[in-house]
Order: structure tokens, then sequence, then C-alpha cells
């Protein structure tokens, strides 16, 4: 992967934040902003001498891929879930199907994996053998409920090396996802640049399932489903 897959759009969404490929670092087959390595493996070391096997499930994704995700929810290829994290019918109404995918899924150009700094993580050693992770809420009051009670043990002694979680409960609109920790004191420099007028611009042309009604409602989605999130 030469430019890491890094897309022009991603970059413009979150107001061109002056990165090149020399600001991404492989990290386990993942693509993270550089400034956040130090941290993630102290992050990861620190979860470790606790017995927990720090891995990340995604970092970096280019706007594209949101898309993608984006798009396939809405044609029914990849399946809807409900706010429990269960299969639900996909609506037919296009402002419904909308809300339907914004459940679990944000919205492409302002999903913080553009910005590098975002990870989704699980404890590889709770992990049983071959299981495919879903990171969903029953996984993280399963498996992983250890290794979460410790993340969030951390957090709360400032002992997290700059990560916190940024999907919690009374937030914004999106489903809290204990499995979603952010580089804060870098995902801040990059979001103060964001711009819903370029995404609004992005939007108009781009082949987006839900288009009129992501543009018709576009102040408000932001007001619930972006800025709650710029912590
Ligand atoms: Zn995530």
């Amino acid at each position: 992967m030469d430019n890491f897959g890094i897309s022009e759009k991603s970059r413009i969404c979150y107001g061109l934040r002056a990165l090149d490929c020399s600001d991404f670092i492989e990290v386990d087959g993942y693509i993270v902003d550089k400034s956040v390595l130090g941290d993630f493996n102290k992050l990861k070391a620190s979860l470790s001498g606790f017995g927990f096997a720090l891995r990340i499930e995604s970092a970096y994704r280019p706007f594209e891929r949101q898309l993608s995700i984006w798009n396939r929810k809405a044609k029914g290829e990849l399946q809807l879930l409900d706010a429990e994290g269960l299969p639900m019918e996909r609506p037919k109404d296009e402002e419904q199907l909308m809300y339907a995918i914004l459940t679990w899924s944000a919205l492409p150009g302002a999903s913080r994996h553009h910005l590098g700094t975002d990870l989704d993580v699980v404890d590889a050693k709770a992990c049983p053998d071959g299981y495919e992770v879903q990171l969903t809420p029953a996984e993280c009051d399963g498996m992983f409920r250890p290794f979460h009670e410790k993340l969030t043990q951390m957090m709360g002694a400032a002992e997290s090396f700059g990560f916190e979680r940024v999907f919690v409960p009374g937030r914004g609109k999106i489903q809290p996802e204990k499995w979603h920790i952010a580089h804060l004191p870098t995902s801040r420099k990059y979001l103060e640049s964001f711009s819903l007028k370029d995404l609004r611009a992005i939007y108009e042309k781009t082949d987006i399932a839900c288009k009129s009604a992501l543009l018709d409602n576009l102040d408000s989605l932001a007001e619930n489903y972006i800025y709650p999130y710029f912590v």
C-alpha cells in the first residue's frame, strides 16, 4: 500500500489537514497517524502488564471505504443492526434508512476513523481460536468485559496515555462504542479544521446512498452525529 490508501476526500472533509503519507505508519497491518504510535505502544505495554493483549481491529479508514460500507448497508448487502446490535429490517423510506445506517456507521467524510488517531480495539487473549470479532456491545459485556473494565479504570485514573472513549452514553446520537478509543491530544488538533461546507460539497458530487436525505438534514446530522464527538 504505497500511499496507505489515503484519499483526497477524507483529507478535504477534515479541513485539508496537511497530511501526506509521511504522517502515517503501519502498525500490525493497520494505518495510524505517526503521532499516536508512542502512546499506543505505552498503552499496549501497560495493558500487557495486566494480562491483556491489546489488538487493533480497525484504525485509519479512507472516505472511499466508509462510503462503501454506507452504500452496501443502504443496498442491503451488509446487515443493518438496531441499537441493541441485533439484525433489523431495512427501512423503505430513505430518511429512515439513513438513520438506521447511522446507528452504527459514521457519515462518510465525518468518520473519526478518517483521522488516523482513532482505533477499534479488543483483547486478543480473550478471543477463542478462530473467533471473528464483531465489535458489538454483547462482546464488550461478554468476553472483553475484563479488558474494558481495565481500560475504564486506566482512563479514570488518567493512565491511558491520551486515549479516551468518544462514543459514550449521553453524548450525541451515535450508540456507545466501548471498543473505539481515540488519541485526543492528536485528534483535537485535526478536528479544528473540519468543514461542514466542504462535506456538503463532497456529498453533492459523490454517488452516495440516501443523498437527498443527507443533504436535506446535514445541519441537524452534524449537531447529533458529528460535533458532539469533537472532544
Ligand atoms: Zn471505531
